[in-house]
């Protein structure tokens, strides 16, 4: 499995690959991202099940909550939630402005999934090796025999924040950071939805600065 710093940045750059037309403010995409990043961890709260339960933390590691169906469930889920906040909304501005920021389904599947995806290509060692990828239609293991990404060793704080791990960032930072930059800079370029604000922006920075 990739850190959190991995999947963060998986999170973020499924969003950015699939999202049409970005939030309109610096603040706005900046939130989203680092929403799009927490989305893209989630699956790894399955650590906290197991002490919930009385066991260990890694009990229910790579379960349910690294599977397909889960994905869509949080999907079909976090969506609704959505709709019924945006229902409630005061204004008809502010529900057409929450209904443009909503996310589809779709979308919160894949930044979600992204997670699956990235566990799927990263050394495991741990038995049992792999994802309960299908469930739940089926409890059994699936994974991949493709490592891009370092196993992430969790045994104790001494070795969590050993030379190890880092070397497990340092990997998933080259390889994950420069698509995702060059997706920003490039969902960005002048002439995008959301360079209007940026235009505005600009001419008030301006302007003010005379
Ligand atoms: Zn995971």
């Amino acid at each position: 499995m990739p850190t959190s710093v991995g999947h963060a940045l998986g999170g973020a750059l499924a969003y950015l690959l699939l999202r049409n037309q970005l939030p309109r403010r610096n603040r706005g995409l900046f939130t989203t991202l680092m929403a799009a990043g927490a989305l893209g961890t989630a699956a790894d709260l399955d650590f906290a099940v197991g002490p919930l339960l009385g066991q260990a933390p890694g009990a229910f590691h790579h379960g349910f909550t690294h599977s397909l169906g889960f994905a869509a469930l949080v999907a079909v889920a976090v969506a609704a939630l959505r709709r019924a906040g945006t229902g409630s909304a005061v204004s008809p501005q502010t529900k057409a402005r929450a209904e443009a920021a909503a996310w589809s389904p779709g979308l919160i599947f894949a930044v979600y999934s992204s997670h699956i995806g990235l566990d799927l290509v990263a050394q495991d060692f741990v038995p049992p090796i792999g994802m309960q990828l299908f469930w739940p239609l089926t409890d059994q293991y699936f994974g991949v025999p493709l490592h891009l990404f370092l196993s992430v060793e969790r045994d104790g704080p001494e070795i969590l924040f050993g030379w190890g791990n880092v070397i497990a960032v340092a990997g998933e930072i080259l390889l994950l950071l420069p698509p995702f930059v060059g997706l920003l800079w490039w969902r960005l370029r002048p002439g995008q939805p959301w360079d209007a604000s940026v235009t505005a922006l600009r001419s008030t920075v301006t302007a003010s600065s005379r």
